[in-house]
């Protein structure tokens, strides 16, 4: 495994890489992996010669009180974890390198970027367009490979490819989560114990959503204070949102019809959980 902090000899290492014929997998991450991150290098692994990592925490797509600061950096382990799972490459740039001073330029899904959970962090995806954006540019991947835990960042993502028609194809992989139904997340390390215990909370009433609409449920406003009423009675957490949205456009969808992406975000003390799950109505 090679490990990389500047981009120019990252790309000429890459480069010999893609002259010899290989097929590149990208996963990109803010580092403190878990098995969610894992999985992503693993499905790459296996449809790809060569895996291609980066962890990078980018500071553009974190709000002025958000946790930019304090977001775990754990270096050490996560080398160790990529390298058992036998990752080619690990691209980690520091924040000068990827936005050297003067930096000016960004990308930004417009509508996508607006809905969900746009409006709680304003910018928040532009700063991901833009890192992504950026480091599709470096490492210039065959693939790339998103996690289905963040639904909006995956559909703003390929929608920004397609606009800007890079020529890269998008994977997904499915939310992993731990035993007792928790999404996968660094974030969930900022829980205490009491939180930690109330957190599956969310992934057991999206599924009780799911299973009201395939008991025939189509009205999105009950489902949606059903969601709420469980948060309220089971958890201590605060809701910023629960959303019955169409999963392509993001756009809300009062009568459920076709895929439906029902998203949760709620804020446990200093953790902002996201979780979702995805509906096909008939
Ligand atoms: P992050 O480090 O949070 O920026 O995430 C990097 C990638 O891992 C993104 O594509 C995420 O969607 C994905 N990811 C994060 N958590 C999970 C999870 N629990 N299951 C699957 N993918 C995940």
């Amino acid at each position: 495994m090679r490990i990389f902090k500047k981009i120019s000899p990252f790309q000429k290492h890459l480069h010999q890489k893609k002259q010899a014929g290989a097929r590149v997998g990208f996963v990109p991450t803010m580092g403190a992996l878990h098995d969610g991150h894992l999985s992503l290098v693993r499905k790459s692994r296996r449809e790809n010669d060569i895996t291609v990592v980066s962890v990078f925490v980018n500071p553009a797509q974190f709000g002025p009180s958000e946790d930019f600061r304090r977001y775990p950096r754990p270096a050490k382990k996560d080398i160790l974890l990529l390298k058992k799972e036998n990752a080619d490459i690990i691209i980690y740039p520091s924040v000068e390198e990827m936005y050297p001073r003067g930096y000016q330029t960004f990308v930004e899904v417009k509508g996508l970027g607006q809905a969900l959970c746009g409006h709680s962090r304003p910018g928040h995806f532009k700063g991901v367009a833009t890192v992504v954006c950026k480091l599709l540019n470096i490492v210039a991947p065959d693939r790339i490979y998103l996690g289905r835990k963040d639904a909006q960042q995956v559909e703003i993502i390929r929608k920004m490819i397609s606009d800007l028609n890079m020529p890269v194809k998008v994977k997904t992989g499915v939310t992993v989560r731990e035993a007792d139904g928790l999404a996968m997340s660094s974030r969930n390390r900022y829980l205490t114990p009491r939180q930690r215990q109330e957190a599956p909370a969310l992934y057991r009433l999206l599924r009780e959503a799911r299973k009201s609409i395939m008991d025939g449920e189509r009205r999105a406003p009950v489902i949606g204070r059903k969601i709420r009423a469980g948060v309220k009675r089971q958890t201590s957490g605060r809701v910023d949102y629960i959303e019955c949205v169409n999963s392509k456009s993001l756009v809300p969808v009062k009568n459920l019809k076709g895929k439906i992406l029902i998203a949760v975000a709620v804020h446990f003390g200093k953790a902002r959980l996201i979780d979702n799950i995805t509906v096909n109505v008939e």
